[in-house]
């Protein structure tokens, strides 16, 4: 399995920035897990492969790139792009961006070929096939309904938290799995940001200890995303102090295969 954190911004020398502003995980070039930076990062050939996006959840980090990446291929598109996602951020999708007012309501436009946009409602906890990949969303813990998932390929699976302060759900069923090539969890704030963090349902270094310790298996690496830009190198740094062994930070741009 290829996986892919796409950049958010790049340096002046064109190569991506460390700074996670966005949330687009692409896996294989063909499947889009959130669409944050999806319109304005991904290669051509992933701009003409993708036409299913998994949202784990509606916050805008997670979905600003999902309404320009379906605009920018509008004409072109001989298949609908297929929005995969609980039946909650489908309605947040249809009533707070795809509204007429902020965007077209895609769904219900076509170009010459048909449709251009399709939802495919999935249920949290019930294996999903998508572009070649089983799919499994798990519900996590975030201050909106929110799902971490699991991903198969022929050849590896990878599990991935999403946006979520402590759980438990994700962790059983990671810790049941024959076997997991890597795990992605998310760590957005310092410590001194605790109560920050755990207003807003995400976690912190120590917190992230703590969550670490809920895996039972040990045997595969786990990689950290979704730590806040102004607050990356504290958060790195406290991370790194941790010392778990397996633990490391999630290169953004760089292709990871499993
Ligand atoms: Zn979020």
């Amino acid at each position: 399995m290829k996986l892919q954190l796409l950049s958010s911004t790049f340096e002046k020398d064109g190569s991506p920035s460390p700074r996670q502003h966005l949330t687009s995980l692409v896996v294989n070039d063909s499947v889009a897990f959130d669409a944050g930076s999806l319109a304005f990062a991904c290669t051509d050939i992933q701009r003409s492969s993708i036409r299913d996006i998994v949202i784990s959840h509606a916050h805008l980090d997670h979905i600003a790139g999902l309404p320009l990446f379906i605009d920018d291929l509008f004409s072109t598109l001989t298949e609908p792009v297929r929005i995969h996602s609980s039946a909650s951020v489908k309605e947040v999708l249809e009533t707070h961006i795809f509204n007429w007012k902020v965007y077209p309501r895609f769904s219900e436009l076509t170009n010459d070929f048909g449709p251009v946009v399709e939802y495919v409602e999935f249920e949290p906890g019930s294996d999903t096939r998508i572009a070649g990949l089983s799919v499994t969303p798990i519900e996590v813990n975030h201050l909106v309904p929110s799902c971490g998932f699991i991903i198969s390929d022929d050849l590896s699976t990878v599990a991935m938290t999403g946006d979520t302060a402590p759980t438990e759900a994700f962790w059983k069923r990671v810790d049941g799995l024959n076997s997991v090539n890597a795990v992605l969890v998310e760590c957005a704030f310092p410590d001194r940001l605790a109560d920050l963090s755990e207003s807003s349902h995400h976690m912190t270094p120590n917190g992230l200890r703590d969550e670490i310790a809920k895996l039972r298996r040990r045997d595969c690496p786990i990689y950290v995303v979704n730590i806040k830009p102004a607050y990356r190198e504290e958060t790195v740094r406290q991370i790194l102090e941790l010392n778990l062994p397996r633990l490391e930070i999630l290169e953004v741009g760089r292709e990871y295969i499993w």
